[in-house]
């Protein structure tokens, strides 16, 4: 699977697959991707308000 921030390809068992409420999934092959995804995206939705 690819991560969904860097891009990279990771084994499933390796990252980790999170499940948002608008149903949609993603996968980060560390906790670092998944850290800095949601950074991104608050700063990114802070920006468009
Ligand atoms: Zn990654």
């Amino acid at each position: 699977m690819e991560c969904d921030y860097c891009g990279d390809e990771a084994r499933k068992t390796q990252g980790k697959l999170l499940v948002l409420n608008s149903g949609d999934k993603k996968f980060f092959c560390s906790g670092s991707c998944e850290k800095n995804w949601k950074n991104k995206r608050k700063h990114t939705h802070r920006k468009q308000e």
